[in-house]
């Protein structure tokens, strides 16, 4: 059986060659008798891979010392509500930029701990650009800024990171974390669902300044206070073990291909490909402005939706699968992320110049 190329937008592919090693190693990993699932989290073997990953994504981000990174489980979902119980320190509002259905949750979860001022919107022009710095209106008094660099569902991302003055900057980078360098320093925190773009689901990643832990409003869950698991290197009760070794994984196939720029000249390849052969064409279309298009989400439709089913089904026979667009969104959506090879977008590429051909 031929593996596919999956544009998912998540959970997404993995590389072949980590997927390859975790096969090697299921029944003994590295002479220890047993399945990285079924280590005990406070044996040495286990530890020593957790501490290996997150000094490989240390490395790969460059995050700064006075940066904890935690490796939680409950989606960014959870982020959702733990950003606000854990960062309102005192405060009683935060800034919220809505740029999409992702930064919408955000907001509506966070009005149960808060009030929300939104310092941005894109509504008006249905979520296909991104605010430039000039339009935001920063509350007085704000907690924190939240935002969402790369809305999954719309394919927009900023192609810039907000000022906000000394204000704590919070980003919801689940689906763009890892596919090109970053300043983490310009964040007070920053966190992913990993399941798009680092590994396999369960598992989430928080990196958090630590000058921001330690104040978390009355009664916050245990579970939910970042705190707690900064001071207990993230074990403070079972972690997502499997899941964080195949992060592992991800983190040294990176870093095996020289890294986050390396990764990120790809990213803007694969990216360009696409765009560009949906620009070239009546066809296609993508209504995202150009200096806010995804590198690695990207909604497009057909000219006539009446084809969008034959094209899905010749895709999936083409070994092209999970193109389909977001419910809320209609047409197509395909999802480029790292794991996702330049082979993967030549060959969609084809598929597409090929069907416009007999169809358009
Ligand atoms: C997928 C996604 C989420 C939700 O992630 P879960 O891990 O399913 O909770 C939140 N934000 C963004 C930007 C996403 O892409």
């Amino acid at each position: 059986m031929a593996r596919v190329f999956n544009f998912s937008a998540g959970p997404a592919m993995l590389p072949e060659s980590v997927l390859r090693q975790a096969q090697d190693e299921i029944l003994d990993w590295q002479g220890s008798g047993m399945c990285v699932a079924e280590m005990s989290h406070r044996g040495k073997e286990y530890l020593s891979i957790a501490a290996q990953a997150e000094s490989d994504l240390r490395e790969l981000l460059k995050v700064p010392v006075n940066y904890k990174v935690l490796f939680l489980q409950g989606g960014a979902s959870s982020q959702f509500a733990a950003v606000p119980m854990n960062l309102l320190r005192g405060g009683g509002a935060a800034d919220y930029l809505n740029t999409g259905s992702w930064s919408k949750k955000a907001i509506s979860e966070a009005r149960r701990y808060c009030a929300v001022n939104v310092a941005a919107t894109t509504e008006d022009s249905k979520f296909t650009r991104a605010p430039s710095q000039d339009e935001l209106k920063l509350a007085d008094g704000a907690a924190y800024v939240h935002y969402t660099p790369n809305e999954t569902i719309e394919g927009v991302e900023f192609p810039y990171v907000p000022d906000t003055a000394g204000i704590p900057l919070v980003a919801d980078m689940s689906s763009t974390l890892l596919s090109r360098p970053i300043d983490v320093a310009r964040f007070g925190l920053i966190y992913a669902g990993a399941q798009k773009n680092i590994g396999p689901a369960g598992l989430t990643i928080v990196i958090v300044r630590e000058d921001l832990l330690g104040q978390p409003i009355a009664g916050t869950p245990t579970m939910f206070d970042y705190k707690i698991h900064a001071d207990n290197d993230s074990m403070y009760n079972t972690p997502a073990t499997y899941a964080w070794y195949l992060a592992g994984l991800v983190f040294k196939w990176l870093k095996d291909l020289g890294g986050l720029d390396a990764m990120a000249a790809i990213n803007a390849r694969k990216a360009k490909l696409l765009y560009d052969t949906i620009d070239a064409s009546d066809f296609y279309a993508n209504p995202v402005q150009p200096d806010a298009r995804s590198w690695m989400n990207v909604p497009f439709t057909l000219a006539n939706p009446e084809l969008d089913e034959t094209f899905l089904k010749e895709a999936k026979a083409a070994n092209l699968t999970t193109l389909k667009g977001h419910r809320s969104v209609g047409g197509m959506r395909a999802s480029i992320y790292n794991a996702m090879p330049e082979a993967g977008v030549e060959a969609l590429v084809a598929f597409m110049r090929e069907f416009e051909r007999r169809q358009g």
